[in-house]
């Protein structure tokens, strides 16, 4: 167990600034809190952050996370009780193993969170297809942005809008 240790918020490089940082690239609704910062070329939301004398670039579930509690376990997971994988409201965190997370995902009815190269691979349904054809048709936002904030990946979100997969107005 070579870090049996949890990471501390005090170890992170100044961690006031990194707080700023990090709550600046968050909105804030009444529910989930969405990242709007950095998404990874997978889909995830990343930033970038300073410890153990090297820059990281990590979830910023797991930032959210450690910023609320002051401590992270690096051995586990954080998972979202919402199955929200873009919401990063420390509420809706919580830390748990590998099983945990497969097991929970099962109990609510859905896949488990990581498959083939690591993407979440939910399925879309046809509301939330026509929601991201709106938004894109209405211009200012990239098929990135809408896959990453419905959990699908660039692929998926880039063939429901241009209705290879999801029939438009069909059921
Ligand atoms: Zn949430």
């Amino acid at each position: 167990m070579a870090h049996r240790t949890p990471l501390l918020l005090t170890d992170v490089y100044d961690p006031e600034a990194l707080a700023v940082r990090f709550w600046a690239r968050v909105s804030k609704g009444d529910g989930c809190w969405l990242w709007t910062g950095h998404i990874s070329t997978n889909g995830y939301a990343q930033i970038w952050v300073m410890y153990d004398g090297r820059g990281h670039t990590i979830p910023a579930s797991r930032v959210a996370y450690l910023l609320e509690h002051g401590a992270l376990d690096r051995e586990l997971l954080v998972c979202h009780t919402c199955d929200n994988p873009p919401c990063v409201r420390p509420s809706h965190l919580w830390q748990g193993t590998t099983a945990q997370n497969i097991e929970d995902c099962a109990r609510k009815g859905r896949r488990a969170p990581h498959a083939g190269e690591g993407h979440w691979r939910a399925v879309m349904t046809a509301a939330t297809v026509e929601a991201a054809r709106a938004r894109y048709a209405a211009g200012g936002v990239t098929q990135k942005r809408l896959a990453f904030e419905a959990g699908v990946s660039k692929e998926v979100m880039h063939h429901a809008l241009h209705g290879h997969t999801y029939p438009r107005g069909g059921s």
